[in-house]
């Protein structure tokens, strides 16, 4: 008899095994998939770690949440810096002075501010004190039509599949806007990437559970549940409830990855394609989360993937929940019904319905065994 089921071996399962596991309970962990680390899984190709479910940089500006992970692996110093391509035209992302002086052939922030207060003048106007009610209108008060039209409407209508107009505003609140010459994307104290990649973090959080993978838990729900006292869910929690109150939306990503025979494909290990007509919206090259040279060797070939948006269906992964109004109602129904249960707990990305970040994710998995098991 089990302590726990911990169903799925992404980063919340593999937090709260670890965690129950230190305290001598007794951890059965099980995956549909056949690794484990669920979307922050990385694998070696030719000595180049390759983020086979796109690229993940760890940031955070909470402090026990970077130590707790440095118990697992060495960080290195990468900072997000990704460019945007614009019908051939490169910007520096997130929206700061590099950015500004490329689009508008200025110099000085001051210079900078004036530019972006003209083209933002429109829109509050039209706001008129009231909140931003969608993403269209949230970016054009933030940064203004040029930005908006060249930088952010062809990417975010192909990465959501629905107008902007049609968008929560909080999904482009996380992008710094920032009138210094500084491209590193985000704000937190601390970011990185663990050398040699994230599975093994998870594979030493989970020493001493019992993995099982590729097993499907709604496959042999019956026999699992009495295998164990208490159930860790971190599935989709509309499918733990047969989809009764209707299906949340998700949206998927499909990744084409080559293996291409030159050193250095485009410099960068991100580049966003802003423009709608290019279906892809971004090309990631693995090797330059390391510095092109993984574990001090450097390789003469690399890996790169393009990343294609497309509404979730079933089989597909849920990659990202749809924070909407109408799935986040959905989402407190089942909520609801998730607070009654005595022996099951719904953690991360799915089982939450929330667009976490990992730093959130290991977050909510230590409070959660704060309450369980310490
Ligand atoms: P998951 O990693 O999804 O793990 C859930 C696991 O449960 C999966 O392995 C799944 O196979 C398994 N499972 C589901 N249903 C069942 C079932 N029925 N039976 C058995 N197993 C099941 N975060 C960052 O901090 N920085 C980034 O740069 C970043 N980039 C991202 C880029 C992309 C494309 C995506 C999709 C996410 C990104 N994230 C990033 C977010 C990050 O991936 C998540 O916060 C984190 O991986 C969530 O962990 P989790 O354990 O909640 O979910
Ligand atoms: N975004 C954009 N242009 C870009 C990059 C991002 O408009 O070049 C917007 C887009 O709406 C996206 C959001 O900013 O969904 C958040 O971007 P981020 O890179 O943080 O998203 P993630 O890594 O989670 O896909």
């Amino acid at each position: 008899m089990f302590d726990y089921l911990v169903v799925g071996a992404g980063l919340f399962g593999a937090v709260f095994a670890h965690e129950a596991i230190k305290r001598g309970k007794k951890v059965l962990v099980i995956d549909k998939r056949n690794h484990v680390a669920g979307n922050v899984y990385t694998e070696n190709v030719g000595g180049i770690n390759v983020h086979k479910y796109g690229a993940h940089i760890f940031h955070t500006s909470n402090k026990e949440v970077w130590d707790y992970v440095q118990q697992f692996a060495e960080f290195n110093r990468y900072t997000n810096s990704p460019i945007a391509c614009y019908k051939d035209e490169l910007y520096n992302l997130p929206f700061n002075m590099n950015t500004f002086s490329r689009m508008w052939n200025i110099k000085t922030p001051a210079e900078a501010k004036a530019k972006i207060d003209e083209q933002r003048a429109e829109a509050l106007a039209a706001l008129n004190g009231r909140e931003p009610a969608n993403l269209e209108e949230q970016a054009l008060s933030l940064v203004g039509r040029d930005i908006y039209e060249k930088l952010i409407k062809g990417y975010t209508e192909k990465q959501w599949g629905r107008k902007c107009t049609e968008l929560p505003a909080f999904i482009i609140k996380r992008l710094p806007v920032r009138f210094v010459y500084d491209n590193n994307y985000f704000n937190d104290k601390y970011q990185g990437i663990p050398v040699g990649g994230y599975t093994q973090i998870v594979e030493k959080m989970l020493e001493g559970a019992e993995v099982r993978l590729g097993v499907d838990f709604f496959k042999e729900r019956e026999s699992l549940v009495v295998s164990a006292k208490k159930v860790v869910f971190t599935g989709m929690i509309d499918e733990f409830y047969g989809y009764r109150f209707g299906e949340l939306e998700y949206r998927t990503l499909r990744f084409e990855t080559e293996d291409l025979p030159q050193e250095n494909y485009q410099g960068n290990a991100v580049v966003n394609y802003t423009e709608a007509e290019i279906p892809y919206t971004r090309i990631i090259e693995h090797k330059h989360f390391e510095f092109g040279c993984q574990g001090g060797v450097a390789t003469d070939h690399t890996v790169v993937t393009r990343e294609y948006p497309a509404a979730w269906k079933h089989g597909d992964e849920p990659y990202y929940p749809m924070n909407d109004e109408k799935n986040n109602a959905l989402f407190a129904q089942y909520k609801a019904l998730a607070e009654s249960e005595k022996n099951v707990i719904f953690g991360g990305r799915l089982g939450m319905y929330k667009y976490f970040d990992m730093h959130h994710v290991i977050a909510e998995a230590l409070a959660c065994a704060k309450k369980e098991v310490w």
